[in-house]
């Protein structure tokens, strides 16, 4: 396992992560779910992702009680929540990121993870409705009383980010230190643009999701449908409309075939490309079978063979490569 450094923070994260949504308490059994995270730890994998929405509440509950089976030591791993969307009657106080949802939603998830402390603490979308000082010095409250250790947003815009560095400045508090947006090669607006200066001037890390889009850059749709996938469960089609069109699976076929040629399977090269990146901290993987796991862990010995001439040819392929504004 490579680790590299989560920002300007003296955290050393894995490469690659394991997350949990879809999989952990939903289309997945927890004996499976167990297993991906007892292989993923055995491959160095030092953080696991979460958040109070996923299977409402359910996903953390699996992954705390496998946290607690292995009892791992607590200093050899990471293991992430993310407050906004609440789940339990959907009253109005208890989604958002006030100072009240904040906190409860903290203490709530530390009870299901059955830990003492949550590592990394996400604001999983930003909240118009709450002043970001407010959300700032809430989740520095769950600082200082120790349950959490460092925050971070998820989809924020870098214009939202950059406003809470700035109360954190004003009032000598800890701003968001990562960042957690979608980053593949069909999205890549916010990681390759959007954040350069946060990067640059904030030292933000990022803990990158849906890697293969939900599975599309597998390669496993282009012939077929095959039928024990996130694809098929219910509820999940906008899911499906959004991933699997036209337009990606033919830029998925000819990704494949550089692929071929380069002698890497579709998922390694994919999750090769994410790592390449330097301002990506740790790929999140997913994945519903060990298999999908074990062969993902390869894409680090499969960085080397991404050479310039071969990201050239992606961009020929892709055409998606954000023109950054030329000052
Ligand atoms: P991916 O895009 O990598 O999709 C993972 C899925 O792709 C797997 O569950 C599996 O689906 C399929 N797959 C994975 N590896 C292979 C393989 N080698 N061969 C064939 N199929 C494969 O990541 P996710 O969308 O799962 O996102 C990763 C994590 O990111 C999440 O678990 C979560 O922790 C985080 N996340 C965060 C979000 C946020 O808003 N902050 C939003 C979404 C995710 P299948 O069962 O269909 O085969």
């Amino acid at each position: 396992m490579e680790y590299r450094k989560l920002g300007n923070t003296g955290i050393q994260i894995s490469a690659l992560s394991l997350g949990s949504w879809l999989t952990f308490g939903k289309q997945i059994d927890d004996s499976v779910a167990e297993k991906l995270m007892e292989v993923a730890y055995e491959a160095g994998v030092n953080f696991f992702d979460n958040a109070e929405i996923y299977a409402r509440g359910k996903s953390e509950l699996v992954m705390g009680a496998a946290l607690k089976k292995f009892n791992w030591s607590r200093s050899s791993y990471m293991v992430s929540s993310k407050v906004f969307f609440g789940f339990e009657d959907n009253k109005p106080t208890q989604r958002g990121l006030s100072r009240k949802h904040i906190i409860e939603g903290c203490e709530a998830a530390m009870k299901r993870l059955q830990v003492d402390y949550i590592d990394l603490y996400f604001c999983h979308r930003p909240d118009k409705q709450t002043p970001i000082s407010e959300t700032v010095q809430a989740m520095n409250t769950l600082i200082q009383q120790g349950k959490v250790l460092y925050w971070g947003t998820s989809e924020w815009s870098a214009q939202e980010i950059l406003q809470a560095h700035l109360e954190a400045v004003r009032h000598n508090l800890m701003g968001p230190i990562m960042e957690q947006p979608q980053y593949n090669l069909f999205e890549r607006k916010k990681l390759e643009d959007d954040y350069l200066h946060l990067f640059k001037y904030q030292g933000m890390g990022t803990t990158i999701w849906s890697p293969l889009a939900s599975g599309v850059l597998s390669g496993k749709y282009l012939n077929d449908m095959p039928s024990d996938t996130r694809f098929g469960i219910e509820g999940l089609e906008w899911l499906k409309e959004r991933n699997l069109t036209v337009e990606k699976l033919e830029k998925v076929k000819s990704l494949k075939n550089l692929a071929d040629e380069i002698g890497l399977s579709l998922p390694k090269f994919a999750l090769a490309w994410c790592l390449k990146n330097p301002n990506v901290s740790t790929v999140i993987l997913g994945a519903s079978k060990e298999f999908q796991l074990k062969e993902n862990f390869e894409a680090i010995a499969s960085i080397s063979l991404l050479t310039p001439d071969v990201m050239e040819r992606i961009e020929t392929i892709m055409q998606n490569k954000p023109v950054l504004a030329d000052f």
